[in-house]
């Protein structure tokens, strides 16, 4: 509905813009020829009051269709085209001038009311101030060129008030069309066609005005092509108020600020140049008394102008004096608290350009290091501070996780790290190395470290103490386990059932026992190295057939099928581990399976490993617990231990054992649908090739291998 009002509106403007301009093209056609000179001067006066009629009445047809101060300013507009239009009337009808003339700046004054009326953005008041001098200034200094150039030495003729009147016409013309382009810039879009057409009539007016002036006001007549200036001005404006735009769309405002420099350089270089053609001028012949009235007016208009822009600068100058005081203070606060942070925090912190060069270190870094701050900055952190590995062999610069920060943009930890004090002591450290970005580009890094020196000696320590309780436990255990085994097989005599009952109980207590204290020195061995391991070539069936074997009765007993799937492949690895991780693999997964379901193992080799998977259909493991439960005594449930009778130790020896071998074990697993174990151990192939002479090459391809499949 409102489009289809909208192109109707369309359509009228486009027909009234062709009307407009073949009225246009007519009245100059008349006012050009030849016609006798009262023939001419007829149709001009009835040509503009036409004009003038046509134009008003469309500007109170807009006035009817628009709303709240869009509606003032077309009716505005409408009484300041009835007005000018009454004043010709009654000065073509009296052949008095001066009436004539008091109504068409009655009518102008209307007019700026109108202009104001329009709804803009917000608007300062200084800057109505400076755009209503712009306009004196400009509009003067032409009238003042006109006045002293163009028809010097004039005097005044007929009526001074009237001549006066006459050269004030196109001032307020000038002041009305600037007025008119600075609204266009602080309206809405829909506003521009309307805006941009009424400026254009105003400049019209002030074009006609001013020949009317400077041409003699007691001389003029109607009939010349200065009276276009008028007819046009009034067409323009009718067509405006015709413009679908007239009734405006919600005001968008378009800029902030409309610039001042466009105006300044327009109306200074018209006041130069009408001073310079004063001065020229005055030399020949003394200004009439109307050019001097003129000068005055200019001159106080730039003074007027130029205090106010002085006095608004001043004002946003010393605004912006204290926002930019306020905005560093604040920036001094935040810089001093994160400095603040930097220093109390307990980790170290250090950063570094794209080169690894440290730039800044924080109290606690250069503390842990056992270095001062200055020492550090300005060198390459890995060079300076990152420990040789174990062998004595500089760990390579392109491996380390600040270049993969610099290089990659990666977020890299390391919980087994080891950084070299000043005094050559080595420490152990736990790092996190982030990239530093300045919007999306890497500028360097940033590493937090924490001394874990006191963390991995009370670890020694406990697990120290673990295994002497243990050792210490296992001895009175193996004599109870012993004798209850002595007692339960009636070597000491037929029991009552209540008593054999209570003994079958005792001894698998101490079977589970003797099971979790053997786990946990079992454990112990392997993380402290002690164990060791015996590698050979291994057939996969034959450690898989082995491991199947061992669990072959207890699933027959939960009602569990293990099925032998494709199994090929050789491994280099000790039988006896590997037979033990597959059993205890196998064992949890009939633990979980529920009766009469498949436990599936197979094999195959994959680059440079053998891997194994035991796939089960049981309830399966929770996405966050897929790594905790390789864990020391981390089970997925708390009631697992009881009722599985488990020891929550199963899986960390797995690892262990894994781990020995080069190899790598993981679980994947969907919840309530089953889990498949994983595990990779080297090919025997690959092991034999690189024992019999192999290059460092093929080591590097091996190890290649080895991180991919991670
Ligand atoms: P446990 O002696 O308790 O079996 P493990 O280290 O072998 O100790 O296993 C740790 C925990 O991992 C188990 O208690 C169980 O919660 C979970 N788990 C291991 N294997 C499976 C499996 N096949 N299906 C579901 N959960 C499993």
């Amino acid at each position: 509905m409102g489009e289809d009002v909208a192109s109707v509106r369309g359509v009228t403007f486009r027909r009234s813009a062709v009307a407009t301009a073949l009225w246009i093209l007519t009245s100059t056609a008349v006012l050009l020829s030849g016609l006798p000179e009262t023939v001419r001067a007829a149709f001009s006066g009835g040509a503009i009051a036409v004009t003038a009629v046509v134009a008003a009445t469309s500007c109170l047809l807009a006035a009817r269709r628009s709303r709240g101060r869009r509606r003032r300013a077309w009716a505005l507009l409408a009484a300041a085209g009835y007005v000018g239009f009454s004043g010709n009337a009654v000065a073509l009808l009296t052949g008095t001038t001066q009436t004539g003339d008091l109504a068409y700046l009655g009518a102008l004054l209307i007019g700026a009311l109108a202009l104001l009326s329009f709804p803009s953005s917000p608007v300062r008041r200084p800057q109505v101030a400076r755009m209503v001098l712009d306009g004196v200034v400009v509009g003067g200094s032409v009238l003042f060129i006109a006045a002293v150039a163009v028809f010097p030495g004039r005097e005044v003729v007929g009526p001074w008030l009237s001549y006066l009147i006459a050269l004030v016409l196109p001032l307020v013309d000038a002041v009305l069309a600037t007025l008119a382009v600075f609204l266009i810039t602080r309206s809405s879009r829909s506003d521009f066609v309307p805006l941009l057409l009424v400026g254009l009539s105003f400049v019209l007016y002030a074009l006609a005005d001013l020949s009317y002036a400077t041409l003699g006001v007691s001389t003029f007549s109607l009939g010349s092509a200065v009276d276009l200036g008028w007819i046009t001005g009034y067409a323009m404006g009718g067509l405006a108020a015709r413009h679908p735009g007239a009734v405006g769309a919600p005001p968008e405002p378009r800029r902030d600020e409309s610039s001042p420099v466009g105006a300044t350089v327009l109306t200074f270089s018209l006041f130069i140049v009408a001073a310079m053609v004063g001065v020229a001028t005055r030399a020949g012949a003394p200004w009439s008394p109307v050019a001097t009235a003129l000068w005055i007016v200019i001159l106080v208009a730039v003074a007027a102008r130029q205090t106010i822009l002085v006095v608004h600068n001043e004002r946003l100058r010393r605004e912006l004096e204290g926002r930019v005081r306020a905005r560093t203070s604040e920036l001094r606060t935040m810089t001093q608290s994160t400095e603040l942070v930097l220093a109390s925090v307990a980790d170290g912190i250090y950063g570094v350009d794209r080169a690894g060069l440290v730039t800044f270190v924080n109290p606690a870094a250069a503390r842990t290091l056992g270095y001062s701050a200055a020492d550090l900055v300005g060198h390459d952190a890995h060079e300076t501070f990152h420990a040789p590995g174990a062998d004595g062999v500089p760990f390579p610069a392109d491996g380390c996780y600040i270049t993969e920060a610099v290089r990659d943009g990666l977020t890299t930890s390391a919980e087994e790290d080891r950084y070299r004090r000043a005094d050559g002591k080595d420490i152990p450290v736990e790092v996190t190395a982030s990239s530093l970005l300045d919007g999306t580009h890497v500028i360097g890094a940033v590493v937090v470290f924490r001394d874990m020196t006191q963390r991995r000696e009370v670890d020694r320590l406990k697990n120290e103490f673990v295994s002497v309780i243990s050792h210490e436990l296992r001895t009175p255990l193996t004599s109870i386990h012993g004798s209850l085994g002595l007692l339960a097989g009636g070597a000491v005599g037929e029991m009552t059932p209540q008593a054999a009952r209570m003994v079958t109980i005792a001894l698998e207590s101490s079977k589970r026992l003797a099971r979790l204290i053997n786990d946990i020195l079992e454990v112990e061995r392997m993380e402290a190295g002690v164990s060791t391991i015996e590698t050979a070539n291994h057939s996969a069936h034959d450690l898989v057939r082995a491991a199947v074997d061992q669990v072959r009765g207890m699933a027959d007993t939960e009602g569990v099928s293990v099925r032998l799937g494709e199994v090929t492949g050789h491994v280099h690895a000790d039988a006896d581990r590997m037979v033990q991780t597959f059993t205890n693999l196998l064992g949890n997964a009939v633990k979980f399976s529920p009766p009469g379901s498949e436990v599936a193992v197979s094999a195959r080799p994959s680059g440079a490993f053998v891997e194994f998977r035991v796939a089960d259909r049981g309830r399966g493991i929770p996405p966050d617990r897929l790594e905790a439960i390789f864990g020391r005594f981390e089970q997925v449930d708390t009631t697992d231990a009881r009722e599985k009778g488990g020891t929550g130790l199963g899986l960390a020896i797995s690892r262990s054992i894994v781990e020995r071998h080069g190899g790598r074990i993981w679980v994947t697993s969907t919840l309530g649908e089953g889990s498949t174990f994983h595990v990779a151990v080297p090919r025997a192939e690959v092991v034999d090739h690189l024992t019999a002479g192999a290059t460092k090459t093929d080591l590097i391809d091996v190890r290649v291998t080895k991180k991919e499949m991670g």
